[in-house]
């Protein structure tokens, strides 16, 4: 573990999850492993204290962040988390893994993540709003369409990228779009950037699939998370006929082997908030999730839900990990020993920064793509990287995660040393 003086991470706790799979590459990284300990190290983290006064009058302080992981390859990209369970390390790991991720696909972008230390359930919306604003006045020191661009992530959405938009655009006295991904269509958005992560991960997991010849057609999933990402995702595979035979959400676990109905879940959880009491499914144990027999299983919530106790007992042929750092190290072990294969975050979610991205540039060319042209960019981006990470994997003999690891960290410190040290 490296002498960072400010955390104190575990073996399966985020950062140290992030620090244990840069300990798997190292061997892999020829003479540019003279530069790792970069890797080990945020080049920054701003820690804030963001005060509001909320609808009944007393004064509410929330402790927020902004870590630049990296800024080696282009400016700093990654989301912003609202969750009353984020910490620093949790965003130097989240940022880690988008330094990577950006790199992995060869998006021109160093890795940043922020967030909040909030539970938005409990916030009205004026109060988020103030809440996003302060926050983002109090990052604006390090943000910027040329130095740091957020973007959605766990309960953070359009409307609050638009929030951020106007307040750094307030503060800088000109309105800039391309400081935010993620914005409503009329702001500069991009059509598809809300799709673009779940899209992205049935695209990916349609190219594994393809490879290890499990076809698509009746094939079982199994999602944990019906947010953004998994819905979308459970969406997309149903649609090209797969059957989604569980679903987790923070409302319950639901169980159905000849698949449900994508349509009529949907409107279930728009109507109620979750998929717990969707008539056309069983309600099982949540823990019981983990014992579903599936062809793939998609996490798509949060870090650190696959451990080795249920790496034991899933049974399935993929892992594609929808969420960010899902399966703990313990947990990656023990699917590997088992021959289940984990197609890691930093390739399988890698639609949305990718779409994310091609916003950014039309923002700034001021000139918008079609919906069409969108998904078939982000097909083409998507799957070549894959095909890369897959073709390293088979040449070293080494995982999907530890291959993509390569592919990314030889990037990025190929960067840094022709960069060179300053001063
Ligand atoms: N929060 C998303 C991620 O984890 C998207 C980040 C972005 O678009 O910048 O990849």
């Amino acid at each position: 573990m490296p002498n960072l003086s400010f955390v104190s991470p575990t073996r399966n706790s985020p950062w140290g999850t992030y620090l244990s799979q840069i300990d798997a590459v190292e061997p892999y990284l020829g003479h540019l492993a003279r530069w790792v300990e970069t890797l080990r190290r945020p080049k920054r983290a701003l820690i804030v204290d963001v005060p509001i006064e909320l609808d009944n009058g007393t004064i509410a302080h929330y402790e927020g962040y902004r870590v630049q992981h990296s800024l080696t390859r282009g400016p700093g990209k990654g989301g912003v988390r609202y969750h009353p369970d984020v910490t620093l390390e949790e965003v130097m790991a989240l940022s880690a893994w988008m330094t990577i991720k950006n790199a992995a696909v060869n998006l021109p972008y160093g890795g940043a993540k922020g967030g909040i230390r909030l539970d938005p359930k409990q916030l009205s919306l004026k109060e988020l709003e103030k809440v996003t604003r302060r926050y983002t006045s109090e990052i604006g020191i390090i943000i910027g369409p040329q130095q740091d661009i957020p973007a959605p992530d766990v309960n953070t959405n359009g409307q609050i990228m638009a929030w951020m938009m106007d307040t750094y655009s307030m503060n800088t006295g000109a309105t800039a779009t391309g400081v935010v991904t993620g914005k409503p269509i009329p702001l500069g958005g991009s059509l598809g950037r809300v799709q673009a992560t779940g899209r992205g991960v049935f695209v990916i997991g349609r190219e594994a699939m393809r490879r290890l010849n499990v076809p698509l057609e009746g094939a079982r999933v199994a999602v944990q998370g019906f947010g953004n990402v998994g819905s979308i995702a459970a969406k997309l595979f149903a649609a090209n006929g797969a059957k989604i035979v569980a679903v987790q959400d923070h409302t319950g676990t639901i169980l159905n082997h000849s698949g449900m109905d994508m349509q009529n879940l949907l409107d279930h959880v728009a109507r109620t908030g979750g998929v717990g009491g969707f008539a056309g499914a069983d309600s099982i144990a949540d823990e019981n999730f983990w014992d579903v027999k599936s062809d793939v299983l998609i996490p798509a919530a949060l870090e650190g839900q696959i451990t080795a106790e249920r790496a034991h007992r899933i049974s399935t042929r993929v892992v594609l990990e929808g969420a960010n750092g899902p399966t703990t190290p313990d947990g990656d072990q023990v699917l590997a020993d088992r021959g289940i294969i984990v197609v890691p975050d930093v390739i399988a979610n890698s639609g949305g920064v990718t779409v994310s991205y091609f916003e950014w540039v039309q923002d700034f060319s001021s000139f918008f793509w079609t919906e069409d042209e969108i998904n078939v960019r982000l097909d083409k981006i998507i799957t070549g990287a894959f095909k890369h990470i897959w073709d390293t994997s088979e040449q070293h003999r080494i995982t999907l995660r530890t291959a993509a690891f390569v592919v990314a960290c030889t990037r990025v410190l190929q960067a840094r040393e022709e960069r060179g040290l300053y001063p």
